[in-house]
């Protein structure tokens, strides 16, 4: 795959562990000014930056570093430099964010649409299936939310081929990194002001990155508006967590800014501490709960008994805020995208014509497995396709020869089965040549980047108290991995150099 020079990375030092820098080539080097050694001291003092600032997740080798704060701890892995991204698409990923929020809260009310267009899905896929017996159950008791909050994250590529910025999907439940991005930001910002001379680059052009205290905001003016001032924000979480401190990064915020205290709780243990009074408050551990923020629950794995199926009912049925509510979290599903995608869709949920066509300009190939001719294309050409089930977090999706082997088979013995996954574009992004560090060790890789911008939205019956866009992550990883997740061990955190 061509690189493009425009949007190539400043980053292509060439540069080897210590022992091996007689060996490098400075033929190529753009950066001429750059020595081996003011590159060793720059990884040298980011590296002492994470610890110092933060920037840590835990680390996996060591015991209770999943479960134990201040134990085990290693900085979170991450690129030295950030990337180059124009700032017309920069603009534009972030003006889209208010539309998306809006479009998921209109397509979240459409409680019809939601369960119609998951109809098939259901039948093959168990953990669809039992989120929206949940969903069916709200719309039979007519519960109505009259407090949502939304705190998303809409993931981007830019295609290399037509330069296009486009969707890879949007995340309604636990999107994740809005504090450790604002540190990894923090953290290149820093690093260019000290050293942007040398690199001619100016730190100024990494955008101050405002995730952490605009999704604090948001989750502190629904907890305002839930008005109890005993009620607590509940974090959702898996019983082990090794991006715990990004979570904590929001609950400090949270608990400093706004003076709003948190607890943590696994599913299993609100299902034993868990109660619904019978004005529908919710109280855990004796404790009213005015928000619910979800960072477990997205995938089959968090539900390993019924005992977490009870407790998210029971959260479902309460008056407590939802973050996100089981309807908010279906549209948020991989057949939902695909389904919005299709035309005269986007028509039924938003009026504002330029927004419709903002949103549809973003929006890759989407197919849904009903079509023979798009899955004999499939076939013909997998490399062209990325085939995905309904699961969130990384590592689901698949790639290549195994696209058409699936579907070779699925289509020969299975084809209901087909209705568990839907079909999208391959985007082939713009490489860069990035310097990668992760536990203390830096690589120079062909990378490719992935930017999500957060959006934050909460709505009072019907007045929209914040629709915002609110700070972004970037995801870069090596160009041969298919995957993109950070936690899941595929990417490396980043920010971008807007130019
Ligand atoms: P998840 O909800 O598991 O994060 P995604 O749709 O974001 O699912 O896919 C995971 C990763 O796979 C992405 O971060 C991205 O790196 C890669 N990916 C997903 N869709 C595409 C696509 N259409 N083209 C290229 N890469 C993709
Ligand atoms: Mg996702
Ligand atoms: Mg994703």
């Amino acid at each position: 795959h061509s690189k493009s020079p425009s949007l190539h990375r400043l980053k292509c030092v060439q540069v080897l562990p210590k022992q091996a820098l007689d060996d490098v080539n400075f033929a190529t080097n753009p950066l001429p000014s750059v020595s081996p050694d003011l590159l060793h001291q720059m990884v040298y003092d980011a590296l002492v930056w994470t610890s110092l600032n933060g920037l840590v997740v835990g680390d996996r080798s060591l015991k209770k570093s999943g479960t134990v704060p201040g134990v085990g701890m290693v900085h979170a892995p991450f690129s030295l430099l950030p990337v180059n991204f124009p700032e017309s698409h920069w603009r534009q990923a972030c003006e889209l964010a208010p539309i998306f929020n809006e479009l998921v809260d209109r397509v979240s009310l459409d409680g019809k649409f939601l369960q119609e267009a998951l109809a098939r899905t259901k039948k093959v896929d168990a953990f669809t299936r039992r989120l929206l017996e949940i969903h069916s159950k709200m719309l039979e008791m007519n519960k109505k939310e009259e407090i949502v909050l939304g705190l998303h994250r809409s993931d981007y590529m830019l295609d290399d081929r037509t330069k296009n910025l486009l969707q890879i999907e949007l995340n309604t439940i636990s999107s994740s990194f809005a504090g450790l991005s604002c540190v990894v930001s923090e953290l290149h910002r820093t690093l260019l002001n000290q050293y942007g001379k040398y690199l001619e680059l100016d730190f100024n052009r990494v955008p101050q990155n405002t995730a952490v205290t605009g999704f604090a905001k948001a989750l502190a003016q629904a907890w305002k508006d839930y008005n109890n001032s005993r009620a607590v924000v509940i974090i959702v979480v898996q019983p082990e967590e090794h991006n715990m401190y990004d979570q904590h990064w929001l609950s400090m915020f949270l608990r400093e800014k706004h003076g709003v205290r948190t607890i943590r709780r696994t599913l299993a243990q609100i299902d034993s501490e868990g109660q619904l009074l019978p004005d529908g408050t919710l109280l855990v551990d004796g404790c009213a709960v005015a928000v619910i923020y979800f960072r477990a629950g997205y995938a089959p794995s968090d539900y390993p008994s019924e005992s977490e199926w009870r407790a998210r009912l029971l959260m479902e049925q309460s008056s407590a805020i939802k973050c996100p509510s089981i309807s908010y979290h279906l549209t948020g599903t991989k057949k939902i995208q695909q389904e919005l995608a299709k035309p005269n869709i986007l028509e039924r949920f938003l009026e504002n014509k330029d927004d419709i066509a903002k949103l549809r300009k973003c929006f890759a190939g989407l197919w849904s497995l009903d079509d023979s001719n798009i899955i004999k294309e499939a076939i013909e050409r997998p490399e062209l396709f990325v085939l995905k089930p309904q699961r969130e977090g990384g590592g689901n999706n698949i790639y290549g020869n195994d696209v058409r082997e699936i579907l070779t088979k699925l289509q020969e013995e299975d084809f209901e089965e087909l209705n568990a996954y839907i079909l999208m574009q391959r985007i082939f992004p713009v490489a860069s040549s990035s310097l990668l560090v992760r536990e203390g060790i830096f690589h120079q890789e062909e990378t490719i980047s992935e930017l999500g911008i957060y959006g934050a939205y909460l709505r009072n019956k019907d007045k929209v108290i914040m629709n915002d866009n609110c700070g972004y992550l970037v995801r870069t990883k090596v160009s041969s991995s298919n995957e993109g997740g950070v936690a899941a061990g595929f990417a490396v955190l980043d920010s971008i150099y807007v130019n």
